[in-house]
């Protein structure tokens, strides 16, 4: 067998040396209460991934035990984000295909006085619960006769009782260091429709119980779930040991991923959703997978990342800046090369006329990539921020008197700015070396810049979309989310894009010559270049 990658493939590694474990299997287990984003990506990548290395199953778990957060548009979308980061689960199973079984488990464990039905208020089962330091206090109503507690489990199941009227409590030990071990309640009244049983039942299992029984009835070997699970896991255990289990599915938890400047939970990104911060679940600004495929992101980067950042013990943050590097480096490979102008400025090529093909690199890191053909005319625009009439020190572009190149084409001189009553330039008037064309330059000039441009006889007009992250940085980390939300995190420009982008397909990616990766996408028909990510790597690997 091949060498264990990290921790939880070196105690399954035990287990199968123990002869505990046969055939592995895990379980991706989504609430449908939201859409999965990219922390969703990494558990993914750990379920699936475990079971793959050891040739076994991952299913696709819906734990679907809080019907009134729970919709099926957030089954569709979760079962579509997994397929479109491209996991295959074997079996698709809901936690509510076994809701009959876990309310027979739940009988079974009164029927033997280890559980039993409560009548405090949730508010007072809080208050008894006792602290880190004190044990809790015992329930009144915790020494009822099994008898007793099956006749008002059943009523309660019945619908005999209103919403927190009574609970099935697991009958454990209220002094137990562990607090999720003092009587934990397993049964709640709900009157919600469930998206799949409807309403069949008004009551519904806790997590902490249902999640073992449902791992064991799938066959589930090894539970893998996030830290904040550590402290359920006696519990996890308790309920496995109770009802005989054999073998037992054993529980192991990793940390979860959390990167800066990014919400990772849903609760708050639907947050963000109903109150139309952003436009969407699929909002390119989002974490979620459907955003970041909106986006323009590839799945194989988002795998690839998640497979770098590895799988640890303790908790921590990753640098937004460290997913941002692996996508640029998937989208440098591949991604062809065009041009676009975000803040015009005319230049007129005064000693020119006609118009020709030049040859421009399609992208010079992929090997055989080639060429295509623009057409290089009189009436260009280049970035306003090109020119300068008052240049810094080492400013490589354009200045009156100055020579740069323009990307494929030639070099050229500027003679002269035109400027409107404000004094603003509208225009600038170059000549060009004929004997400067890119790939037989014989002018002898050196020109530092290379400016893109697109002719202004042939380009279209575009809109051109940018994003800034969602949260302000990590100096804000301890700050609540609301505080650090940047409220306009969408930049819109026109701007002048060479026709070529024009005919790309829909959504596909493109590096536009120093400014960043964007996606080709349509609204009302108009050409729209929306950011990927920016050219810019300030994360050192
Ligand atoms: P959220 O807090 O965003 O609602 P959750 O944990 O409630 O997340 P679930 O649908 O219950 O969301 O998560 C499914 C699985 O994905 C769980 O096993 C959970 O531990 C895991 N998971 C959720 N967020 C992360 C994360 N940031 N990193 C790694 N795993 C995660
Ligand atoms: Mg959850």
């Amino acid at each position: 067998m091949a060498e264990a990658e990290n921790f939880i493939q070196a105690y399954i590694d035990e287990d199968l040396a123990a002869g505990k474990a046969s055939a592995i299997r895990t379980r991706f287990p989504p609430e449908p209460n939201g859409y999965l984003h990219i922390g969703h990506a990494k558990s993914m990548f750990v379920n699936f991934g475990t079971a793959e290395k050891y040739g076994g199953k991952c299913n696709l778990f819906f734990d679907d035990t809080n019907p009134s957060k729970e919709k099926t548009e957030y089954v569709d979308a979760i079962r579509r984000d997994i397929l479109w980061l491209g996991y295959r689960w074997d079996k698709e199973v809901y936690a509510s295909d076994f809701f009959d079984t876990i309310y027979a488990f739940a009988e079974k464990l009164i029927a033997e006085g280890k559980a039993f039905v409560c009548d405090l208020s949730p508010e007072e089962i809080k208050n008894t619960r006792g602290t880190l330091t004190e044990p809790g206090v015992e329930s009144p109503y915790r020494n009822r006769s099994p008898e007793e507690n099956l006749r008002l489990f059943r009523e309660m199941r019945a619908g005999k009782y209103r919403d927190g009227e009574k609970c099935l409590r697991a009958k454990i030990d209220m002094a137990s260091p562990n607090i999720n071990l003092r009587d934990p309640v397993i049964y709640r009244i709900l009157h919600a429709t469930h998206h799949r049983t409807g309403d069949k039942w008004c009551i519904y299992p806790m997590y902490d119980y249902a999640h073992p029984i449902c791992d064991y009835l799938q066959g589930v070997t090894h539970s893998l779930c996030t830290l904040e699970f550590e402290d359920h896991r006696p519990l996890y255990d308790w309920v496995g040991i109770e009802l005989g289990f054999s073998p037992k599915p054993r529980q192991i938890e990793f940390a979860r991923l959390n990167l800066t400047n990014l919400v990772m939970s849903k609760r708050y990104l639907k947050k963000l959703v109903e109150e139309g911060t952003v436009h969407g679940w699929d909002d390119p600004r989002m974490p979620t997978l459907a955003g970041l495929r909106n986006r323009g992101i590839p799945a194989a980067a988002i795998r690839d990342f998640c497979a770098r950042i590895g799988v640890a013990k303790a908790n921590s943050e990753c640098e937004i800046g460290y997913f941002e590097a692996v996508v640029r480096d998937y989208l440098n490979a591949c991604a062809p090369r065009a041009m676009a102008v975000v803040d015009p400025l005319k230049l007129t090529v005064t000693n020119y006329e006609g118009e020709e093909d030049v040859e421009f690199d399609v992208n010079q890191t992929a090997e055989g990539a080639g060429t295509r053909k623009i057409k290089f005319g009189k009436t260009l625009y280049i970035e306003r921020s090109d020119f300068s009439l008052d240049p810094p020190p080492k400013y490589h572009r354009l200045r009156i008197g100055g020579y740069a190149r323009l990307k494929s084409a030639y070099i050229v001189r500027c003679d002269e700015a035109v400027t409107d009553g404000t004094g603003k330039v509208v225009e600038i008037k170059c000549a060009y070396l004929p004997d400067s064309r890119s790939g037989s330059d014989t002018s002898g000039v050196k020109a530092k810049g290379v400016l893109h441009w697109v002719n202004a006889a042939r380009c279209v007009d575009a809109v051109l979309k940018r994003y800034d992250h969602l949260l302000r940085d990590a100096d804000y980390a301890g700050q609540d989310f609301s505080e650090r939300l940047v409220k306009d995190s969408e930049h819109v420009f026109a701007v002048k894009a060479e026709p070529y982008l024009d005919g790309a397909a829909e959504g596909e990616a493109f590096q536009l010559m120093r400014t960043g990766y964007y996606k080709t996408c349509r609204e009302d028909g108009k050409l729209v270049l929306s950011e990927i990510v920016s050219l810019k790597d300030n994360f050192n690997k």
